[in-house]
């Protein structure tokens, strides 16, 4: 697809999110209502060593103890030590203080961060692909212990900004692990509303939505004058396809180069992560990644896991909730129509925004 056709459709509709149907999109090509970052993307910090960094090798007295080294001897590959500025932490607040509409919950939780990779300034499409999938298990571990370790984390949620429009406060490379005593508005209404969709069609949302990514095809004509108005084909939406991961072009992108990934087969804990799993996860997300890369010329961006959360009932949604990755480049900034509303808004059809990502030539 050449760009004079990838203009040439102008696109104004609002799309509705399917797991979530209070969050939609306005999704409106014709015009850039939306103001760009027109800045040069923020200069990478490529160097391998940074003599003043804290989480150089070399500067590990520098970081709070350690809570896991990987491997554990010999040169470190991955480190995950405390977040030194927590956002949650263990001391104990006054839980009395609640007044009036003032209502708060006490802010137990761990915070940590994942030092991803012993060099500075490499960034996750550059890493080896089984150097991912050992990041990948190691935040499944780190998960699952912090599970196991006190009764009241309800959600654990892993991780990373890059770049300092995505709010990276370090230029090292890492993640971070949050658990929380409370879940999180949106993985809450993931979870309400998969779950309710289970109960309507005795389907996993999230499965139905890869069995047609990979397989739906239509078109739809104009009543009137029988020009065709859209047409989905087979694959429209993957970007990647692994053994066991599929990367996906949301239909509803809150953000114009957002990428989903997800287990092909159903999961919803991300606790259960195999080794061979955690293979094809870092081969599919490095090869993802490379190709926001080249297609934004440099990508700052946020990803996070959902996962199924440990709350009471939880258990009984494992058959309609499916984990997954959302990357969420950063390329625009919301306006006041976005605040405002509640509506996102994206200036790239998502099968534009598709067809790019697949042309790129991955080494
Ligand atoms: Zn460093
Ligand atoms: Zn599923
Ligand atoms: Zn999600």
């Amino acid at each position: 697809m050449t760009e004079g056709e990838i203009t040439a459709k102008a696109i104004r509709e609002i799309r509705i999110n399917p797991v979530v149907p209070g969050e939609s999109v306005l999704i409106a090509t014709a015009r850039s209502l939306r103001p760009k970052k027109e800045e040069p993307p923020a200069p990478h910090d490529a160097r391998s060593h940074v003599e003043t960094c804290p989480f150089c090798r070399g500067n590990e007295d520098r970081t709070p103890p350690a809570i896991a080294v990987v491997p554990p001897s010999g040169e470190w590959r991955l480190r995950i030590v405390e977040n030194l500025y927590p956002v949650l932490g263990d001391d104990q607040q006054n839980p009395n203080l609640a007044f009036g509409l003032q209502q708060t919950i006490d802010g137990y939780g761990r915070h940590e961060v994942v030092i991803d990779h012993a060099s500075h300034g490499i960034r996750v499409h550059e890493m080896d692909e089984d150097h991912l999938g050992l990041l990948f298990s190691t935040c499944r571990d780190r998960m699952a212990a912090l599970y196991a370790a006190n009764p009241s984390v309800r959600a654990v949620l892993v991780f990373k900004n890059f770049g300092p429009a995505a709010g990276a406060s370090i230029s090292h490379t890492h993640s971070q692990i949050v658990a929380m005593p409370v879940v999180p508005y949106n993985i809450e209404a993931e979870v309400r509303n998969s779950a309710a969709y289970h109960e309507k069609t005795g389907r996993c949302i999230f499965c139905s939505l890869i069995d047609e990514a990979l397989s739906f095809e239509a078109t739809f004509y104009d009543r009137e004058s029988g020009i065709v108005r859209r047409k989905i084909s087979v694959g429209q939406y993957i970007i990647e396809r692994g053994s066991r991961f599929i990367a996906i072009k949301p239909f509803a992108s809150r953000f114009e180069w957002e990428v989903q990934i997800l287990p092909l087969a159903h999961e919803a804990d991300f606790v259960n992560l195999s080794v061979d799993d955690a293979a094809d996860l870092g081969r599919i997300f490095r090869r993802t990644m490379a190709r926001l890369n080249t297609v934004l010329g440099g990508v700052q961006y946020n990803f996070f896991i959902h996962s199924l959360p440990y709350s009471p009932g939880a258990e009984a949604r494992q058959p309609s909730y499916h984990w997954h990755i959302e990357i969420c480049p950063r390329t625009s900034v919301p306006t006041g129509f976005e605040l405002g509303s509640g509506l996102f808004m994206n200036t790239i059809s998502p099968e534009d925004a598709a067809a790019r990502l697949r042309s790129v030539e991955i080494a």
